[in-house]
């Protein structure tokens, strides 16, 4: 009855993904952009202020 075929986007590079058990990267096209897509949350997280990030440049040094 219900044979419809369930597609998403994918999240990191929008290419059409079929959503069925197969699919186990879903939603996601691929592991490789399962992966990239965790690698940005992971720099967003990173990104985070309260540690004070090393800088090269020393402006005492003027
Ligand atoms: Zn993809």
């Amino acid at each position: 009855m219900n044979d419809s075929v369930q597609e998403v986007a994918c999240p990191t590079c929008g290419r059409t993904v079929i959503w069925n058990k197969t699919q186990k990267w879903r939603p996601f096209c691929s592991e490789r952009c399962k992966l990239i897509d965790l690698g940005e949350w992971l720099t967003e997280e990173k990104r985070i202020p309260g540690e004070p990030a090393p800088m090269p440049d020393n402006p005492e040094s003027h």
